[in-house]
């Protein structure tokens, strides 16, 4: 496989990456009709690694107003746009400008390099409101760029979200309560995840706060898993409940369905 210039690594990095491209390897940037650009990337639709390919010129824009030597070269604000596709047809685009002296800055991309990540749990994004989900993949994000105190203070807040909700559903004054107490009422008023009990969650909830305090780089690596597991249980069990609460409905609407018909006979 050709990924000498557009690769993996290439298309998991932020926007306002730069890359410098060797005048020898220009080449590479340009699908022709024998040869296609192909990457092997995971594919958030398929949730496995998967071949993308953009195929030929017709599925690649170019904006160049010179040739491609003096574009790269010598020109800013000239535009190369890519449009790959897995084999189920699953696109994403990502767009190029020239610096000059063969430097691109990344400057677009679409769906965002976030969602191409392996780590993230679908269901859990369901389950997540807007700014959790934004928080939930910028975790996911700093820690897979060895951002690591970012990615549990990411993680931090998700969670503070969460108790949030749980807070809003209860008839208590919470006010002046300490965290510890807060989770233990929630826990009580089964607002929170029973699951974890409270002694879980502040367990959980110092070891985030410890990160964003106290812990290092090395220290926030080693806890990152587990602290997005436990996340993702609460929510796991949350989306189980509501799975099970509808089943009750509907069973119990057939089964008072059959009983009136019994009663008609
Ligand atoms: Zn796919």
């Amino acid at each position: 496989m050709n990924d000498k210039i557009i690769n993996e690594d290439l298309l998991l990095k932020a926007i306002g990456s730069e890359i410098n491209v060797k005048s020898e390897d220009f080449e590479f940037l340009f699908p022709t009709y024998s040869k296609s650009i192909k990457v092997e990337l995971y594919c958030p639709r398929c949730k496995e690694k998967r071949i993308f390919k953009c195929s030929d010129v017709t599925t690649a824009g170019y904006y160049l107003s010179k040739s491609v030597n003096e574009a790269l070269i010598v020109h800013n604000n000239e535009l190369l746009i890519y449009d790959f596709s897995c084999e189920y047809n699953h696109s994403f685009k990502v767009s190029f400008e020239t610096l000059g002296k063969g430097n691109l800055v990344k400057f677009g991309q679409y769906p965002s390099s976030m969602y191409f990540s392996k780590e993230i749990n679908d269901n859990i994004i369901k389950e997540l409101d807007e700014s959790e989900k934004e928080y939930y993949l910028l975790s996911i994000k700093s820690k897979e760029n060895n951002l690591n105190i970012a990615s549990v203070v990411y993680l931090r807040r998700v969670f503070e979200s969460l108790i949030e909700k749980a807070k809003n559903k209860s008839k208590t004054d919470f006010t002046g309560m300490k965290t510890k107490d807060i989770i233990k009422q929630l826990v009580k008023e089964n607002l929170l995840n029973e699951m974890l009990k409270s002694t879980g969650y502040n367990v959980l909830y110092s070891l985030l706060s410890d990160g964003v305090h106290n812990l290092s780089e090395e220290e926030c690596n080693e806890q990152f898993k587990l602290l997005k597991s436990a996340i993702e249980i609460i929510l796991e069990d949350e989306i189980y409940k509501k799975q099970l609460e509808k089943r009750k409905i509907r069973i119990g609407s057939l089964l008072s369905n059959k009983n009136s018909e019994k009663e008609k006979n």
